[in-house]
């Protein structure tokens, strides 16, 4: 067997409480004029302000309310070169990380950032390093502070697309957990079970390798003991730190391994409905797990994914004789206790079935599910997590 892992990473990451005081003087080593992209709070960016002029360096600020979309990252783009920006730090949830990725790169090459978009645009290739970019996360979620691609809005199609590039990938993550001390509940909710879904996926992918392997096992028994209690005591640090390595880790192995149904209809979802990634990504999850599981035992018995989801069920529910039907079973109790919705809450009704599944089954995450599902069993994933019941 060949292993194959590309350092798909940030070149660095900085890991730990108090790790925001390591960014000024990081880009003080490659910058005076710092844009600083965040989101809707830019108080919250108030010290790391205050470190970066006590270095000298001009910051010029810039806000992301709610997902970032192909006009927004045009204004801040327009932004950032009239004010000769040569350091980009994001400080904020993945939709900020992500449109502080765009900018950066956007800001050393030529034309727009439809010239570079995947599916709605030209889809040309980034020729020219980023500015140099600091990933600041204050969510426990995407991981996407270690990733390579950023997710923009284009809502005149209706699609989420992505910009991709290895020379998207941030110079510096940066990864405190303090900074998400205090996140509100459902906030915590969407995010974490979004962590843990790109765990499970990447787990059992049919990309998975031992080395992304370890970042699941790591990650997938933090998040199953620490994000009720983060859920329940927003101020528990010991939580909030376990959240912040499980997010951490499911970026680190999403890279590399990919994703599978769930994030294979999220993407369409997610460009069509408002909901958010991680309450999208949370509400199919245990229907994602539960037909996977059975098309596998049924036409892939031999699969490795089988023996996968047993040990996802074990790392889940911390006890070594459960089943997989216990880890779906866990999954199911874990939405309804962080209040997850079923998807009709978002508007999304049975007759925009066809529709997400032709577009789904194009997704690139789709590619990594264990097995290629049948139209009729993506149907019933989507169908039975727009009721939310298990008729
Ligand atoms: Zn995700």
């Amino acid at each position: 067997m060949q292993i194959e892992f590309e350092f798909a990473t940030a070149t660095r990451i900085i890991f730990g409480e108090g790790a925001l005081r390591q960014v000024a003087p990081a880009a003080k080593q490659w910058g005076r004029r710092v844009f600083i992209v965040t989101g809707r709070a830019p108080e919250r960016a108030d010290q790391l302000r205050a470190d970066l002029e006590a270095g000298r360096a001009q910051c010029f600020a810039f806000a992301v309310e709610g997902e970032p979309t192909v006009d927004l990252i045009a204004r801040g783009l327009e932004r950032a070169r009239e004010r000769q920006c040569d350091v980009v730090v994001a400080m904020g949830g993945g939709s900020v990380i992500d449109a502080g990725k765009a900018i950066a790169a956007l800001l050393t090459n030529p034309g727009e950032l439809m010239d570079y978009l995947e599916v709605v645009g030209k889809g040309n290739a980034l020729q020219n390093p980023a500015v140099p970019f600091i990933a600041v996360p204050t969510t426990a979620g995407t991981g996407s502070e270690v990733t390579r691609n950023a997710v923009l809005g284009v809502p005149a199609r209706q699609v989420k697309v992505s910009l991709r590039s290895p020379l998207l990938l941030p110079r510096l993550a940066v990864v405190d957990p303090e900074l998400t001390l205090g996140l509100p509940p459902a906030v915590t909710a969407r995010t974490g079970l979004d962590a843990l879904t790109q765990l499970i996926e990447a787990y059992v992918s049919i990309r998975s390798n031992p080395v992304t392997e370890g970042f699941c096992v790591q990650g997938i028994p933090l998040a199953a003991r620490s994000l009720r209690r983060a859920f329940h005591h927003g101020l528990d640090p010991g939580a909030r730190r376990e959240m912040s390595l499980a997010a951490l880790f499911s970026g680190l192995a999403l890279a590399n391994a990919g994703l599978g149904v769930v994030h294979g209809f999220a993407a369409p979802l997610g460009g069509r409905f408002p909901a958010s990634h991680g309450a999208i990504c949370a509400a199919i999850l245990p229907y994602g797990m539960e037909i996977n599981l059975r098309a596998l035992r049924a036409r892939a018995p031999q699969s490795d994914a089988l023996r996968r989801y047993q040990e996802v069920a074990r790392m889940l529910t911390d006890r070594a004789d459960a089943s997989a039907e216990d880890g779906i079973r866990w999954t199911r109790d874990i939405c309804l206790e962080l209040e997850i919705p079923p998807l009709k809450a978002y508007g999304i009704q049975e007759h925009d079935v066809a529709a997400l599944i032709a577009e789904a089954a194009k997704a690139s995450s789709m590619k990594g599910n264990p097995l290629a599902l049948t139209p009729e069993e993506m149907r019933e994933v989507l169908t039975r997590s727009i009721r939310g019941s298990d008729e």
